[in-house]
């Protein structure tokens, strides 16, 4: 059967603007959908020629959540995206309700500190994990990092500032938002790209823990480019992939 057959015309119930390039949405939940937090579907809308376009999107919400969001970046001519951005609430999108993906943290073994590292709308299957309540009893630190050009581009962030600390359950929260074009801003965000905060050590330092094979696993998700650097970096500190055979330190997801 094809995602078209499976899929489910699910109504928009919420959108919000961060930027004139992102933003996000929820439509209706598809009846006995059920996915892991990090896990993704595919949606679609008619392209240009009227045939589907499909496309993978990370769900945002939380796995108990009664409605499904979606967190989205609009490509100039992007044959999915240019639709999306016209989508206003009570329009249709298709849902496939077929969940995929391998950014599960059941994929882990050990490991005291969750790193969570995003660029861009990367940041979507880590919102929807930071409210899963057996995350939070299993990790004593959280730290996600959210890199991105400019403040605006910082979605989610009151409500990420709103949790750090403590979570209820055993984990304490640490977000690292960082901004990567030249802004003059208010102070808080660090400025530069994942790969340099790592690797002068200015990431570590920041949050107080170091990276380390025997406590730190991670996920990384978002640009192909920044994830294939981060693999480097964390190969030099002896960090392998997790594998269906091989318990490794990192997980990562290419949005492209
Ligand atoms: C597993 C998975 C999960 C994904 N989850 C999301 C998600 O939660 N939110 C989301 O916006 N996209 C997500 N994507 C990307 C998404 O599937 C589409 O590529 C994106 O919506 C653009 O579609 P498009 O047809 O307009 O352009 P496409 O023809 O698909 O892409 C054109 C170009 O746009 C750029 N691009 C594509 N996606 C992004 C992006 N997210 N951020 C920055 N540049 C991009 C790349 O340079 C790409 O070559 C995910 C992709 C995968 C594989």
């Amino acid at each position: 059967m094809s995602a078209e057959d499976r899929s489910i015309a699910c109504a928009v119930t919420w959108r919000h603007d961060w930027a004139p390039h992102l933003f996000s949405f929820r439509t209706v939940r598809p009846d006995g959908i059920a996915f892991a937090p990090g896990q993704f579907v595919r949606i679609g809308l008619p392209g240009a020629d009227g045939l589907v376009v499909w496309r993978a999107y990370s769900i945002a919400s939380p796995a108990t959540a009664d409605h499904l969001e979606f967190y989205s970046i609009v490509v100039p001519d992007g044959p999915f995206t240019r639709p999306l951005s016209r989508c206003r609430v009570g329009d249709a999108i298709r849902v496939d309700p077929t969940v995929y993906g391998f950014l599960r943290t059941d994929r882990f073994d050990g490991g005291r500190h969750l790193w969570l590292l995003a660029t861009g709308t990367g940041i979507a299957p880590f919102r929807s994990m930071l409210a899963d309540p057996a995350l939070r009893r299993r990790y004593e630190d959280i730290v996600l990092v959210h890199s991105v050009r400019r403040p605006a581009e910082l979605a989610y962030r009151a409500e990420i500032e709103a949790m750090t600390g403590p979570l209820e359950g055993r984990a304490r929260l640490h977000y690292v938002p960082t901004l990567t074009a030249a802004v003059d801003d208010e102070a808080p965000p660090s400025r530069g790209r994942i790969t340099t905060l790592i690797g002068d050590g200015r990431l570590e330092r920041s949050v107080g823990l170091d990276l380390s094979k025997e406590d730190s696993r991670l996920m990384v998700c978002g640009n192909p480019s920044m994830i294939r650097e981060v693999r480097a970096l964390l190969g030099e500190r002896g960090m392998t992939p997790v594998r269906r055979e091989t318990p490794g330190q990192y997980i990562t997801e290419n949005f492209w």
